[in-house]
């Protein structure tokens, strides 16, 4: 992954595996001017009118190189269902109101932009190549520890499938999250994730508590990481940030760290190369 300071003042963060245009945005370069929200906040209902939602989608469009105009961003609700999306969707959550809810989106189709707000939840950005190398389907998971746990990595990447993909020719990069130096949950959370998904994908990605006996620091990150190779996405096709949300409150927004007065940051994908 590598930090991008636009020219424009937005500071957004990219993985060189992902051949076609995306962006992890950060909190920086927006226009949000209360405290809890400065300065890129993406995500209506935080305490900015919608304008100065709109005009942040504007600049880090320019910085990314996307049209805020035809990204597509749902309310989200921890499910771990994928839409599959088209030209016609574009538009639909920032422009467009809607009360559809989505966690998980799917395309095949250059004219539409996938969106994923989260403020600590791990965002997921995929892009498979057609056998020319040349990028054909796109996916954006939005996975928090519900979303991770009831398996939207593995759902993202048979919606992909269903598209035309091929799992050895999917690249992911897994972004700015709450680390696991931060996510501590109890004994009984544990146990669904090993339940849920398996001691294979689980074994390495719960550390113990030295303090709070009961506790557990979880790994998001490397639990979706696991999923997608479970999924046949070669290892080394996935990219996975260093970033913890919750560590860093000049970059990033934090629901654990600040709760509900915290701004949202927005992560995109774009079939154009
Ligand atoms: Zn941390």
């Amino acid at each position: 992954m590598k930090i991008v300071r636009a020219q424009n003042g937005v500071i957004f963060i990219k993985s060189k595996l992902i051949p076609c245009t995306h962006g992890f945005a950060t909190r920086v370069g927006g226009v949000s001017r209360a405290k809890h929200t400065a300065s890129l906040n993406l995500a209506f209902g935080r305490g900015n009118d919608e304008a100065t939602v709109l005009r942040n989608l504007k600049l880090f469009g320019e910085a990314a190189g996307f049209d805020p105009c035809r990204v597509i961003s749902l309310r989200q609700v921890h499910s771990p269902n994928i839409l599959a999306v088209s030209a016609a969707d574009r538009g639909l959550g920032y422009y467009t109101p809607s009360d559809l809810c989505c966690d998980g989106y799917v395309t095949a189709d250059p004219q539409v932009t996938l969106g994923i707000k989260t403020a600590d939840c791990v965002p997921i950005l995929l892009c498979a190549l057609d056998n020319s190398g040349r990028p054909a389907v796109a996916a954006a998971l939005h996975a928090g520890w519900r979303g991770t746990l009831t398996g939207i990595a593995a759902n993202g990447v048979n919606a992909m499938v269903s598209l035309g993909a091929r799992p050895g020719q999917i690249f992911a990069a897994i972004g700015p999250a709450i680390g696991q130096c931060c996510f501590e949950i109890d004994t009984g959370l544990r146990d669904e994730f090993f339940t849920a998904l398996g001691a294979e994908i689980c074994s390495r990605c719960f550390r113990p508590s030295e303090t709070n006996p009961g506790k557990w620091y979880a790994d998001l990150k490397g639990l979706n990481a696991h999923l997608l190779i479970s999924c046949g996405i070669p290892p080394g096709n996935i990219d996975i940030s260093n970033s913890c949300t919750c560590c860093n409150p000049a970059l990033f927004y934090s629901h654990r760290r600040d709760r509900e007065m915290r701004g949202t940051m927005l992560s995109v994908i774009n079939l154009t190369a």
